[in-house]
């Protein structure tokens, strides 16, 4: 009985998260079908055919990211850590996700002290977390001017701080309570999985995370790993 119960706990998760992935990748494939079908109906008409391609790479890229962050979350984490120095992770991450915020008219800065700063942690897992943060902090300078992103990195005595302050749309109190949880997100297509990966990928690197936040002003995030000796 336990065994069953067990198993049919199991499926209740996968049909949960089944559904919640075809409704996601279904909105962005009923563009894609629309789109094209208008192409094929009209191909002659070249500035609209350029256009509706456009969206439709917009919305093919949508579906990949979407697919990305359950499939982030379908891997169990590693318990493989291994010395990592934080400050290269930083600079990798941030070549990566330039274009993105360069794209979306925001300004994206590292500010680290210049010398290896050393956590404890898996680089598959730290470079996902950090992606995750810096896509939501520039997502959330979109509509603001003078978007900015930083990210900043101290060495102190038994830690190492990061903190990923952005100026964007910030939150409200009651949507600061329910980061890390399953499927919130207050994005039209938004997956609500990236914080969820995130908050559980940094417990297991035995680090803590804090918020602040103000709605139209912004928000922080503030990492600490503990220092490696
Ligand atoms: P998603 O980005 O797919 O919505 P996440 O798990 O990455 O899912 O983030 C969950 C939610 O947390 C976002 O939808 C947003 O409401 C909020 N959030 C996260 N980071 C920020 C930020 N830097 N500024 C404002 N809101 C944020
Ligand atoms: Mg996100």
């Amino acid at each position: 009985i336990f065994i069953r119960h067990a198993q049919n706990e199991k499926l209740a998760t996968i049909s949960h998260v089944a559904s919640s992935m075809v409704h996601e990748v279904r909105n962005p494939l009923t563009a894609v079908k629309g789109f094209l079908t208008l192409i094929k109906e009209a191909p002659q008409d070249l500035p609209k055919v350029e256009q509706y391609i456009t969206i439709c790479l917009d919305e093919v890229k949508r579906t990949e990211a979407i697919l990305s962050d359950y499939l982030s979350i379908s891997k169990p984490l590693s318990q493989r850590q291994e010395q990592v120095d934080l400050s290269q992770q930083l600079h990798i991450v941030h070549d990566v996700m330039y274009p993105f915020a360069i794209m979306n008219n925001v300004e994206l800065e590292i500010k680290e002290p210049g010398v290896p700063v050393m956590i404890q942690a898996n680089p598959d897992e730290i470079k996902q977390v950090l992606v995750n943060f810096i896509k939501n902090a520039v997502e959330a300078c979109c509509d603001v001017e003078e978007g900015k992103v930083t990210l900043s990195l101290t060495q102190e005595a038994h830690s190492v701080i990061l903190e990923i302050r952005d100026n964007g749309i910030g939150m409200s109190e009651s949507d600061i309570n329910r980061l890390g949880t399953v499927y919130f997100s207050t994005k039209s297509s938004g997956t609500g999985l990236g914080l969820t990966y995130s908050y559980n990928a940094i417990q297991v690197m035995g680090g803590k995370i804090g918020v602040s936040s103000k709605p139209r002003m912004g928000t922080i995030f503030t990492i600490s790993f503990p220092a490696q000796t």
